[in-house]
């Protein structure tokens, strides 16, 4: 058999490649990378068939039905397709795999010693505290004009406030500048003074620019997807973020790079009302 590349997948990949398919074998390279005991960790996805993924915020959850896993892979994490079974190691620190019938299934789960791969019971894992305190998805029904006009009537930065996880899941640091550019609405305003024009632009802003950046699988660096570690084209796209220096692409004005909520921060002083 011709031995397969090592490739990266993302999690509508994890979903056709694995759903509807039994773990063979599952391993975790050290017990801190995950909630149970690394032999419990086998014995309870070992015979379980995936039913589906989803992500909530930056986070995969994995259902094999009585067991829920919830994998948490920070910046540098991602998910690859091993060629064949690898006992898990320091960089492929979960390491599943799943019958099929031609190619081996083997999904490596990296780096989690920065994140991890716990078990939940189905049901349980709403009270995981990254699930239990995070805000809608921004495709979600509860993402409206209206709700975002509430979290934004805090007396906060509109940077800070979009950053935090609990007021919106999932949105890293390159797709807020890159959706308050979208929005002309400069990162150090005041998040009460926007106004409803403001509010409604940035929430169309979110949308249009994760529809496309999942489209185009995320970028390599930071990206709504980071979960997923896809090697994405997005950051080909890019308006303002890493072009400090550089002439804003609507009106030819010098991308200034400072900081704002903590964060490296890219914006068009012309552009951004501030
Ligand atoms: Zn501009």
């Amino acid at each position: 058999m011709p031995e397969l590349p090592e490739v990266t997948v993302i999690s509508e990949d994890v979903a056709a490649l694995a759903v509807g398919r039994e773990v063979l074998r599952a391993a975790v390279f050290r017990p801190d990378v995950t909630n149970v005991d690394p032999e419990e960790f086998t014995e309870r996805l070992v015979g379980k068939t995936l039913r589906s993924t989803g992500r909530r915020g930056k986070i995969i959850v994995l259902d094999f039905g009585d067991v829920v896993g919830i994998v948490h892979l920070v910046i540098s994490g991602r998910v690859l397709r091993l060629p064949e079974w690898r006992e898990p190691d320091r960089m492929n620190t979960a390491v599943l795999e799943f019958e099929g019938e031609g190619e081996p299934l083997v999904l490596a789960f990296t780096r989690l010693w920065l994140g991890y791969f716990d078990l939940y019971e189905p049901g349980e894992e709403e009270r995981h505290p990254l699930i239990s305190h995070l805000g809608p998805d921004p495709f979600s029904e509860d993402f409206t004009v209206e709700y975002l006009a509430s979290a934004f009537s805090r007396k906060a930065g509109v940077k800070a406030l979009l950053l935090d996880q609990s007021v919106v899941a999932g949105l890293g640091n390159i797709y807020v500048d890159e959706i308050l550019f979208s929005a002309g609405v400069h990162p150090t305003r005041k998040a009460s003074t926007l106004t409803r024009d403001e509010i409604q632009n940035i929430h169309a802003a979110t949308r249009d620019i994760l529809r496309h950046a999942i489209e185009l699988r995320g970028t390599t660096f930071d990206s709504y997807h980071d979960a997923f570690g896809e090697t994405g084209k997005y950051q080909h796209q890019l308006k303002v973020f890493t072009r400090a220096g550089e002439p804003c692409p609507q009106c030819g004005t010098k991308i200034i790079k400072s900081r704002v909520a903590g964060r490296g921060t890219h914006s068009c002083p012309a552009c951004q009302f501030s």
